[in-house]
């Protein structure tokens, strides 16, 4: 390749020589103007291949641009490559942007990055849908324009980010609850990470209702018992009434221990989180059992009927299928009045599946109340309950193996008209 200069001295070159031929041969009149012409051959060329530059540029395609020969192919070839590396690493940074994108979308938690203004600049589809916010409308907007929470407002005012701040009744039912921090980064921007804690918070009430829960119902009979044994000494009482106070004594501290019974019961199986083992359950004896116990429970007061129409058993944990069943049960006598009647029966469905029923003619339950009846500690009718020696736990204990058998339970009630309570197990948990 030819440098500049020596370029430019041929050109001049050239041109003297065109002169000088002119001039032989036409004289000094042609001679200027054909040196001139020599000398505009290359502008007339750099004016061509400029505007074809131009003509490239406001199509943004400079790098297919057919190159021209001589002096300007080096030029176009440079800008080319410069354009096609520059238009390389514009998509290699577009590519990590959306990879970056794509990561703060994928993220369960809302993410928000504000300017120096605490205007939004981006956010993510969680923090759209946490705050109502729509990213294409609300961009550079001032968001404490856009969320109006008080505690937000003053918040984001202090400047004080170290702890985070909780944010109940958000979202589009106000049902959540959200955990919000701020983060500086940059230049005097923040990024707000928000995290929906509604769960945990839920976890965290049903904690405190249940320690709440637990207390009160410790309270009562700690509280009877003492109240007699502290009396009791002042009093002289003859064997009938001292035969009495004890049986009272008594029935508060068998209170006592049914809870405490059913608690531990209760925390096996929550801490236990693998399925029930496949054992096989005799039905037969399991009825067996369940009919003495009624019997025990009822003291004849009701009409027992236990029903097996099926030779199938059941494959399953037997101590937990047994206290499931005899919480039905026991339930069913507990809550029909004497002179009613209390069928369980056990029977395999066209399905193939088991099912465990039973039927009272009790005070049956409103329907508003069918949903709860397995919370820990819900009661219809409290002193009923408690009055028929019921912990609140039993239905709570029966749905947790229900669960770890894969089983259903069913409650069909109506009041006036008594209950079904169903267990129904899968089919692979029948065996025929
Ligand atoms: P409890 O120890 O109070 O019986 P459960 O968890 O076994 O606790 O039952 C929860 C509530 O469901 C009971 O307090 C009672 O109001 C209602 N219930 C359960 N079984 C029956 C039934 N067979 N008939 C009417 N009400 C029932």
């Amino acid at each position: 390749m030819l440098s500049v200069l020596t370029r430019f001295t041929l050109l001049i070159c050239l041109a003297f020589v065109a002169a000088y031929i002119a001039l032989a041969n036409w004289g000094p009149d042609i001679a200027i103007p054909a040196g001139l012409v020599v000398l505009a051959i290359p502008l007339v060329y750099s004016y061509i291949n400029l505007a074809r530059l131009r003509k490239y540029v406001i199509q943004d395609s400079v790098e297919n641009m057919p190159l021209p020969s001589g002096f300007w192919e080096e030029v176009f070839f440079r800008l080319q490559r410069l354009v096609r590396n520059l238009k390389q690493e514009i998509r290699t940074v577009e590519k990590q942007h959306d990879r970056f994108i794509e990561a703060f979308q994928a993220s369960p938690n809302g993410i928000l990055m504000l300017d120096d203004q605490d205007q939004i600049e981006w956010c993510n589809s969680i923090a759209e849908r946490f705050f109502g916010l729509n990213f294409k409308r609300d961009v550079l907007q001032r968001i404490n324009f856009l969320i109006r929470r008080p505690e937000f407002i003053q918040y984001l005012a202090k400047r004080q980010f170290e702890d985070p701040l909780l944010l109940e009744r958000m979202g589009a039912d106000a049902n959540l609850s959200l955990m919000l921090q701020a983060f500086p980064f940059g230049q005097n921007r923040h990024l707000l990470l928000v995290q929906d804690v509604t769960d945990l918070q839920k976890a965290d009430a049903m904690r405190r209702d249940f320690v709440a829960n637990v207390s009160h119902e410790m309270r009562t009979p700690i509280t009877v018992l003492m109240g007699f044994l502290e009396t009791i000494h002042t009093l002289d009482l003859d064997k009938a009434q001292q035969d009495q106070y004890f049986e009272m004594m008594m029935s508060q501290a068998q209170r006592m221990k049914s809870l405490v019974e059913d608690l531990l019961t209760l925390a096996n199986l929550e801490a236990n989180t693998l399925p029930a083992p496949m054992q096989s359950v005799q039905i037969p004896t399991l009825m067996a059992l369940l009919k003495n116990d009624a019997e025990a429970l009822s003291q004849g007061r009701h009409a027992l009927n236990f029903e097996t129409s099926s030779p199938c058993d059941l494959m399953g944990e037997e101590r937990e299928i047994l206290s499931a069943f005899s919480n039905l049960v026991s339930n069913a006598i507990r809550y029909t009045p004497d002179v009613g009647a209390v069928t369980a029966r056990w029977s395999v469905n066209a399905q193939g599946q088991g099912e465990f029923s039973v039927t009272d003619t009790g005070p049956g339950i409103a329907s508003e109340h069918l949903s709860r009846l397995t919370e820990r500690f819900y009661r219809v009718d409290r002193s009923r309950s408690r009055d028929t020696g019921g912990t609140g736990l039993g239905l709570a204990i029966v749905k947790h193996i229900a669960n770890r058998h894969q089983a259903q339970l069913i409650i069909d009630s109506m009041p006036g008209k008594g209950s079904t309570f169903t267990l129904r197990f899968p089919k692979d948990r029948v065996a025929c």
